[in-house]
């Protein structure tokens, strides 16, 4: 799954209206944003396998630190406690960790049966990836739902609020477009250094953000308090 998980941080918004949306997909990618920098460091390892699935030719056949259920778990709390350290902001603080979890959750229902319950454990996975349709609808729908749901619980303070959501959204569909249709990366360093490239969606998010306030008034008020 890729901007599924994009359209979950942003309809988190709605639940946690003080959380940044940086944070807020930080969390919700925070599994794929540590994943490419343990294949770096020779933790994980993924293979170049075309056909192996319809829409991702790629063999995740070991990544248990960043995908399987336990460790996702641990994510978790630790996005979460930090988050509370820093903000003191409990509600952000469980949203953060639940959009850790939903990142597996979502994965769990793309991949093939390649996802670790816990590191050497069974491996499960629905594998909606072996359909176009089924993949293209799930991850249109929940992107779209996310932002509707995000543009209606925040507005513009001014116009970089709006410039720099929609060119984000924009960066993110031709991103997922061009990992489905594009040639697969030659090899697998080639596909870690891609995959770093996700990081740059948290400062921009957060610029997005930082351009935008809540339209409900007392989230506003609580805000300027902080
Ligand atoms: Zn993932």
């Amino acid at each position: 799954m890729f901007i599924g998980h994009f359209g979950v941080a942003l309809a988190a918004k709605r639940v946690a209206p003080r959380t940044s949306l940086a944070a807020l997909i930080l969390a919700a990618e925070f599994l794929d944003l540590i994943w490419p920098i343990f294949l770096l460091l020779g933790l994980e390892h993924v293979r170049v396998a075309p056909g192996i699935t319809k829409v991702q030719p790629f063999d995740f056949y070991d990544y248990p630190l960043s995908h399987s259920l336990t460790m996702a778990l641990r994510w978790a709390l630790a996005v979460g406690l930090v988050y509370h350290l820093v903000r003191r902001y409990v509600r952000g603080a469980w949203v953060l960790a639940a959009l850790v979890v939903s990142h597996w959750v979502l994965d769990f229902v793309s991949h093939r049966p390649d996802m670790p319950l816990w590191p050497g454990g069974p491996k499960v996975g629905l594998g909606l990836w072996n359909s176009w349709t089924g993949s293209i609808s799930v991850e249109v729908l929940l992107f779209a739902a996310g932002i509707w749901l995000y543009v209606s619980a925040t507005r513009a303070r001014d116009r970089v609020g709006v410039w720099a959501l929609w060119s984000l959204v924009a960066l993110l569909a031709v991103g997922w477009l061009a990992a489905m249709y594009a040639p697969p990366p030659p090899d697998v360093h080639q596909l870690a250094l891609g995959s770093l490239v996700i990081w740059i969606t948290v400062p921009w998010a957060w610029w997005a953000d930082a351009h935008r306030e809540s339209t409900n008034a007392e989230t506003r008020q609580a805000a300027s308090l902080h």
